[in-house]
């Protein structure tokens, strides 16, 4: 068999493994949140602070997707017109086009193109956010974290477009077998090594001193079976009034992080329900099998782009004469940047049922719905949410439940234990 039968079977596997993975994995079936519940919890949420939220969130709106439809127009325009083809070449041509030059000065050069056009964008919603009062650090601060993240993709992307265009090299023939090997293994390690390396690169953290809710958080920890090593303080505040908290770390590194924002902001018991759902995803692994699907994705995807490689027209579109050059990059790009959005949904769906599990896991660990609500009515108000956001927008993009679905199933919980 040839390279690309081995590679169509391979795809095949993949898909099929992706596919079982999912469906055994993922937990469809969800706690009940009635809608009746839902409109009553809503009509029980501060009228101002509903009309607030929608406010916000109209006013990010048409900033939103204009920037993901220029963003895709524009890796359309690179990936799919000989353009991106000749910018890679350019930026080459001074080291006498030598391929490396192409695949990682060329490539970052790409990437960097395609986001500098929704920059104005990122900044723009920078001033939405501070006019709400949800922003809290300056432009200065702003544009210090965007170099940061810039500095930090860079770096992730010059290896990986390196270690890529190598592979290709060393084995022309087979390099979609090795590329798949390496982005799935790619994929594992920015999942475990990221929280490590890049989190204090944006937050420094200090350990939570002794107080009553400290060791109410290890003591939930040790009750659920997921011991931590350490409660930890993000100091979040100097960018954001948004709250937030989570659990990182595996095994013996495993440690809670609270925002201080969350510390300031949300009663003791409230932080304790935040604690316990974020425990839920310790406890069902809900980061391996994020990480799982996402490497059997990404293998998948690297094989998807090698048999695309085959379809004349779009070489043709491009400019290149085959897709494993440097100069094919920007199609990579364009093609990568469709199967997201196109994914999105999907993506979404799966991250509600899991966050929906772990809000369920919060419950039955706390046995305490009233502080669950309550924490869900603050989180709504701080972060500005829409409690009960346009269908469309929420089954395109939404990674949560919706604050009445989660209060919703908050009473259902409390109706069913009280029985
Ligand atoms: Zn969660």
């Amino acid at each position: 068999m040839s390279p690309r039968g081995w590679a169509l079977l391979t795809l095949v596997g993949l898909v099929a493994a992706l596919v079982v993975t999912v469906a055994v994995l993922i937990p469809w079936q969800r706690p009940p949140a009635p809608r009746a519940d839902q409109l009553a919890a809503l009509d029980e949420l501060p009228r101002d602070q509903v009309s607030r939220g929608r406010e916000f969130r109209a006013a990010l709106r048409p900033g939103g997707w204009v920037a993901l439809g220029i963003g895709l127009l524009v890796a359309l325009a690179l990936g799919l017109t000989p353009l991106g083809s000749r910018l890679v070449e350019l930026v080459g041509r001074p080291f006498g086009g030598h391929w490396a030059a192409q695949a990682v000065l060329g490539g970052l050069t790409v990437v960097f193109v395609a986001d500098l056009v929704t920059l104005p964008f990122a900044a723009w919603r920078h001033t939405v956010l501070t006019r709400y009062g949800l922003a809290t650090n300056s432009w200065g601060g702003w544009t210090v974290d965007l170099l940061k993240s810039y500095v930090v993709s860079a770096v992730i992307g010059a290896v990986a477009l390196g270690g890529f265009y190598t592979v290709i090299r060393l084995a022309p023939r087979w390099w979609w077998a090795f590329g798949a090997a390496g982005a799935a293994g790619l994929v594992m390690l920015l999942s475990f090594v990221f929280p490590v390396l890049v989190e204090p690169v944006f937050n420094r953290f200090t350990p939570m001193g002794p107080s009553p809710l400290r060791t109410e958080l290890m003591e939930l920890a040790a009750r659920d079976g997921v011991p931590v090593r350490d409660v930890l303080v993000a100091d979040a505040s100097r960018r954001t009034r948004a709250v937030n908290a989570y659990v990182s770390g595996l095994g013996p590194t495993r440690r809670i992080v609270v925002y201080d924002t969350l510390l300031r902001e949300a009663t003791p018991e409230e932080v304790t329900a935040v604690v316990a759902h974020e425990l839920g995803h310790a406890k069902d692994r809900d980061v391996v099998v994020g990480t799982l699907t996402g490497a059997l994705g990404a293998a998948a995807a690297v094989v998807a782009l090698y048999l695309l490689g085959f379809v004349a027209p779009l070489l043709r579109m491009a400019g290149v004469d085959s897709i494993d050059q440097p100069r094919a990059f920007p199609l990579l790009l364009a093609l990568v940047t469709v199967a997201g959005l196109v994914s999105t949904p999907a993506q979404a769906l799966i991250s509600r049922r899991i966050e929906a599990r772990a809000d369920a896991h919060a419950l039955a660990l706390t046995r305490d719905p009233g502080a669950f609500v309550a924490m869900q009515r603050r989180l709504a108000g701080i972060n500005l949410a829409d409690p009960d956001p346009p269908r469309l927008e929420y089954l395109y993009s939404a990674s949560h439940p919706s604050t009445v679905e989660r209060i919703a199933a908050a009473r259902a919980y409390a109706r069913k234990t009280s029985r």
